[in-house]
């Protein structure tokens, strides 16, 4: 069963909390019990494939679920059609401690498609199993990535509508282009004059707003979130750090129960956290490094315990961790403070009314256990992209090399020599010309535009434009509405025709 972070609602099956994607009256949903595997079953998993691994880990958080479900789901999503890696998310060594775990052959290049293929399956099985009979409306608030892996799995998926926002002027071209070229007919995409966080507080607001879900209820439609806040989104992703821990013991990398670390690029805090509950699970692991860009407020919140968010919102290079509101923390915050709905719910109102909470001494020493927060700054970045590359022949997105270099600078001062695997977030292409101005110097940048990019980097680098990517520049841009922040009720209005 699942509960809420704030203790504001009743426990829900798994099929329920998917369905409404986040708790109505605020908060969101984590499992009551974290499933435990034991050192025998991850024994036993060593010897599964990606889709092996995965039917047992839902199959533990899914217990609504029929075996048969879950197979239905995983072989629509992980099949050779949308992953173009048969592992899923291969690992590939860097260095000597060092691993890249690949999570970007889905649709859209980035790692969001892990979730994002499965998630509509489980959503659709789960409005079958409570006969639910409302059209839903997935709302979507983007920094960039999740925009376009959410219209790629929703698409056409019948009783389903899919509203993307994102900032306007807040991504890269590339993903501007991936959005506004969707097709579909159920996707609507929206560009909003504000940053990430504006339309993540925006729809949170619409979610809560008990009138509106009302009035929309009367005329059949149902909201629900494509978002990591919602469980559906999170639990595909605790599978890739059990597969990346598999793949090293099949690769006689480490010993069955060596302990290793994850570097995890940190934005929503939904990607890391996953990892958690795999360590939670039982999976060995000795540390999770959270390393953030400039917009550093995760990091100051490891070191000091405060979660500040009166700061300046930086755009950088590495634009899907460009957040202040970290959302996924909140269910972080309750696993840490056990379950304690009315604490998580203080620090919430804390975080709204005055900008900033404070957890204290005891629970910053729970957290610094098992995780540190680094950032890396644009520079280290683009230095970092430009040393990978000609040391080790890899190349790196932006935001992969925040990090690699956070775990650089990690390593070289702590002299920890654990095996770490650095969770690689998207492909280089994605972000082509930050990656490509690091490798050959803003002078390649010169006269190109982004087609022209993509064919120089895919020259310089020696490795073929990802599929996603390719013929980009041919399909028709079908999406252009661009709106104001405080109008994305009446864009949603519009778009249900009310
Ligand atoms: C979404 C995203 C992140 C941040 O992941 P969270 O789960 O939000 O912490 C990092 N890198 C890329 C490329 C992303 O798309």
């Amino acid at each position: 069963m699942y509960i809420s972070t704030r203790d504001n609602y009743e426990r829900v099956s798994a099929a329920q909390a998917i369905k409404l994607g986040m708790v109505p009256a605020g908060g969101l949903f984590i499992p009551e019990e974290i499933p435990q595997v034991s050192k025998q079953d991850i024994f036993e998993m060593a010897g599964c494939t990606y889709q092996q691994t995965a039917a047992r880990i839902f199959a533990m958080y899914l217990p609504d679920y029929t075996a048969e479900e879950i197979q239905y789901c995983i072989d629509n999503a992980y099949n050779a059609d949308n992953f173009s890696a048969p592992a899923i998310t291969p690992l590939k060594q860097i260095g000597d401690n060092t691993y890249i775990l690949e999570l970007w052959y889905g649709p859209t290049a980035a790692f969001k498609d892990v979730a994002l293929q499965i998630m509509p399956y489980f959503l659709v099985k789960a409005k079958e199993k409570l006969g639910a009979d409302k059209e839903t409306v997935i709302l979507v608030a983007t920094s960039g990535d999740t925009g376009k892996a959410a219209l790629e799995g929703f698409k056409n998926v019948p009783g389903i509508k899919i509203i993307v926002f994102y900032p306007y002027q807040g991504v890269s071209k590339v993903q501007e282009l991936q959005m506004s070229t969707t097709d579909g007919d159920n996707t609507y995409v929206a560009a909003v004059r504000g940053n990430f966080d504006d339309c993540q507080t925006a729809v949170k607001n619409i979610f809560a707003d008990q009138q509106f879900n009302q009035q929309l209820a009367e005329l059949g439609y149902e909201f629900s979130s494509a978002n990591s806040i919602n469980w559906g989104r999170l639990l595909p992703q605790i599978v890739y750090y059990f597969s990346a821990y598999l793949q090293l013991v099949q690769k006689g990398k480490i010993t069955l129960g060596e302990k290793i670390n994850f570097v995890v690029p940190t934005g929503n805090f939904g990607n890391i956290l996953a990892g958690w509950y795999a360590y939670k699970m039982g999976l060995p692991v000795a540390r999770f490094i959270c390393a953030s860009n400039e917009n550093k407020i995760l990091t100051d919140f490891f070191r000091t315990g405060v979660y500040d968010k009166r700061r300046e919102f930086k755009k950088t290079m590495s634009p899907s961790m460009d957040i202040l509101i970290s959302s996924n923390l909140e269910r972080f915050l309750c696993e840490i403070c056990g379950h304690d709905g009315a604490q998580v719910t203080e620090w919430m109102k804390q975080l709204n009314s005055q900008g900033y909470f404070d957890i204290g001494e005891k629970y910053k020493k729970l957290i610094s256990d098992i995780m540190i927060g680094a950032f890396a700054t644009e520079e280290e970045t683009l230095a970092t992209i430009k040393n990978v590359f000609d040391e080790n022949g890899y190349t790196l997105d932006t935001h992969t090399a925040v990090g690699v270099s956070v775990y650089k600078r990690y390593a070289a001062e702590s002299g920890d020599k654990t095996i770490t695997v650095i969770d690689s977030t998207a492909n280089p292409f994605k972000f082509n010309a930050s990656v490509l101005k690091a490798v050959a110097g803003e002078e390649a940048l010169k006269d190109k535009d982004e087609f022209a990019m993509l064919d120089e980097l895919s020259r310089i680098t020696g490795q073929p434009v990802h599929r996603a990517l390719a013929g980009l520049d041919e399909k028709p841009v079908r999406h252009t509405l661009v709106c104001e922040k405080t109008e994305l009720q009446q864009e949603i209005e519009k778009i249900l025709g009310i």
